[in-house]
C-alpha cells in the first residue's frame, strides 16, 4: 500500500457543514449539495453511515462525504 499524500478532507453524518457546495459520497459516487450551517446526512442512495450502508461504511463514525466544489463559484 502506498500512503496517500493527498488526503482529502472527508465529513461524516451529523457533522456541521462549514462550506456550501457539492459533496461526493465516496462509496457510491452520488453528488449532493449541502448548505453551510446544515448537518451532513446519510447518502440517500447507498445509506452510508447507517446499518444499511455499503461495506465499510455502516458506522456513523465513518467519514464519506468529500467536498467537490462551491455552489455557483465563478471561475
Ligand atoms: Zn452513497
Amino acid at each position: 500500500m502506498i500512503a496517500s499524500a493527498t488526503a482529502l478532507t472527508r465529513f461524516r453524518m451529523g457533522e456541521t457543514v462549514t462550506k456550501t457546495g457539492w459533496y461526493l459520497c465516496v462509496p457510491c459516487g452520488y453528488l449532493q449539495e449541502f448548505s453551510a450551517g446544515n448537518t451532513f446526512t446519510t447518502c440517500e442512495v447507498c445509506r452510508a453511515g447507517t446499518d444499511d450502508g455499503p461495506e465499510g461504511y455502516t458506522d456513523k463514525e465513518n467519514e464519506f462525504w468529500e467536498f467537490i466544489q462551491v455552489t455557483g463559484s465563478k471561475t
